[in-house]
């Protein structure tokens, strides 16, 4: 096809081994970290590159989009896209994609998986443990609390959300309350689950875990407003984005003990964390790690590369984020 894209870190050999054989060459980055935005332009300029596969970690902005006027597509390597700047792609005829669909089970059950590391103090156990603080059983020890019979509130319900929904349901009776722009008729007829307003599942559930999109109308919707509607006896879980929650105001909402736990993947301003969030015994904290699953990475690698190859050939992504 003589064209030729970047790649900014390394993606499985599936997504490769597409655009070879297409006869689409590529560069790939070699490092660990994403380069900066400086360093992304002085990249994509030399390169003359005609598209990119860039992912949650790169900022593609205007000032990337007007350096490297040769890039007709962006494929993001996940399925969230805020890292892009939607509107000026589209200003520009620049196709964006994503991956929608390849990670939903595991990140349905990372969040699940969280829940249970707090309602079962699994993580407070194995330190104690390895700390040699277990001298023995001890019948008030790390008293967990049961999943079975809880309300859960999902915010969202798209991919994620009706997974964990049908894992909570129908594994563990769990009644479900969903909140969403739209109506989820198909989650209501397999889960029984019942749609309401954020503010009365906030109030309502003992388990809220997050699955929407960072938008303008999600960024903060966790704030130390909704935080104090919240039960003192609520988890809170979050997988989706860091910013969706303001983070100073769990620290103090978990600190001052008005919510019980919380269990993120996600950070408002990762890798960094919020003071005092990593020293609170009542919060499971993993590394954005809730897709981090072969059979996950290897659907990403592979619908980012068709994605490419489709608007290279045809001008247009098969993913579009673009509305
Ligand atoms: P999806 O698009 O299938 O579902 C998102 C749902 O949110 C949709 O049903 C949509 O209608 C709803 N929604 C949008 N705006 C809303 C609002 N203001 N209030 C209530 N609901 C709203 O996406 P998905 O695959 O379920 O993924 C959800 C998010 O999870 C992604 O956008 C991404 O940011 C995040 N994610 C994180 C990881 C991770 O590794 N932690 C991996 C994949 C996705």
């Amino acid at each position: 096809m003589n064209k030729k894209i970047y790649i900014t870190r390394r993606i499985p050999n599936i997504g490769l081994e597409l655009l070879k054989k297409e006869d689409i060459s590529f560069d790939m980055g070699k490092s660990k970290v994403s380069p900066n935005k400086k360093q992304l332009i002085k990249i994509l300029k030399k390169g003359k590159y005609d598209g990119v596969i860039s992912f949650l970690t790169d900022t593609i902005d205007k000032e990337v989009m007007d350096s490297c006027p040769s890039i007709k597509v962006f494929a993001n390597f996940s399925v969230g896209f805020n890292n892009v700047n939607i509107e000026e792609a589209k200003k520009n005829g620049i196709e964006v994609s994503n991956t929608p669909g390849t990670s939903g089970l595991a990140v349905a059950e990372h969040a699940v998986a969280l829940m249970f590391a707090l309602t079962t103090r699994i993580v407070e156990g194995d330190k104690f443990v390895r700390s040699g603080k277990y001298k023995g059983w001890d019948p008030e020890l790390l008293i967990g609390t049961d999943m079975k019979g809880k309300t859960i509130g999902l915010i969202g319900v798209g991919d994620i959300g009706s997974q964990v929904a049908g894992m909570l349901h129908h594994g563990f009776g769990a009644q479900i309350l969903y909140s969403d722009i739209n109506q989820n008729i198909l989650l209501e007829k397999n889960t029984n689950a019942i749609k309401k307003e954020t503010a009365d599942i906030l109030k309502e559930a003992d388990i809220i875990s997050l699955h929407v999109p960072l938008l303008p109308s999600t960024t903060h919707l966790i704030n130390k407003k909704t935080l104090s509607t919240m039960k003192k006896s609520a988890i809170l879980i979050n997988t989706s984005r860091g910013p969706v929650i303001n983070e100073n105001d769990l620290v103090d909402a978990l600190k001052k003990k008005t919510i019980a736990g919380a269990g993120l993947d996600v950070y408002e301003f990762e890798p960094k964390l919020a003071k005092g969030l990593s020293k609170l015994p009542n919060v499971v904290l993993t590394p954005h790690i809730a897709s981090a699953r072969d059979t996950a990475r290897n659907m990403m690698s592979e619908i980012a590369a068709k994605n490419i190859i489709s608007a290279l050939k045809t001008g247009k992504v098969i993913n579009s984020v673009i509305k």
